[in-house]
């Protein structure tokens, strides 16, 4: 006689998340920024300069490099079929046309499918694609275009509303302007009713999708 097979569990499902994108060359990122303050018409050997190219190409090393990690996705047991919101995620990336930052905050959603996903994770992806030169438009559609193929979900979503430093600092000069950019896949983009629902949970009211 044998035991019956105890009934199969469910694991999670991790992969690891490793971009295929070339590492900053940090010592050539150091000359590179020598030769910029000298022809800004500073002396980077200057006492006070002296240490900058160092620092300068280390914080571009750590604001384009993302760490990898395991995204682990749980069946959908429960058969939870509303929309699923992570909202007021921090977002910061460089514009790649100006090398400078650009900040705010972005709302993930889904309509979850056959899998859910950590709702950390959802900062995690984000960082991931923000961590690279960037324009709001194509970080947003990422996001969204990422989760739809490996989370399958049946719908979702992404807004990003962001102030970019190139547009208060420079040009217009309009501090505080807000730069909002949408994705939507699958019900999020089909159903108006799931629209409306996601952009009014995303604080959104009123927009027109
Ligand atoms: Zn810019």
């Amino acid at each position: 006689m044998t035991a019956p097979e105890p009934a199969p569990v469910a694991e999670p499902v991790p992969f690891r998340i490793v971009r295929g994108r070339p590492a900053v060359d940090v010592p050539a990122a150091e000359q590179a920024v020598a030769a910029l303050l000298r022809a800004l018409g500073k002396d980077p050997a200057a006492v006070h300069l002296a240490d900058t190219p160092r620092r300068v190409a280390g914080a571009f090393a750590e604001l384009l490099t993302g760490a990898p990690f395991e995204l682990t996705t749980f069946p959908n047991d429960g058969g939870y079929d509303e929309l699923v919101l992570a909202a007021d995620i921090p977002v910061q990336s460089l514009c790649e046309h100006h090398l400078l930052p650009f900040t705010g905050v972005a709302h993930i959603g889904y309509l979850p499918g056959d899998r859910i996903l950590g709702l950390s994770k959802f900062a995690r992806v984000l960082d991931l694609f923000a961590r690279d030169l960037q324009v709001q438009e194509r970080l947003t559609q990422q996001v969204a275009d990422w989760l739809q193929t490996n989370l399958a979900p049946r719908g979702v979503g992404v807004v990003i509303e962001a102030e970019h430093l190139c547009m208060s600092l420079r040009g217009v000069r309009a501090r505080g302007a807000r730069t909002t950019t949408s994705a939507l896949h699958g019900l999020l983009r089909e159903d108006a009713r799931s629209r409306q629902e996601f952009f009014a949970l995303s604080g959104m009211r009123g927009r027109p999708a």
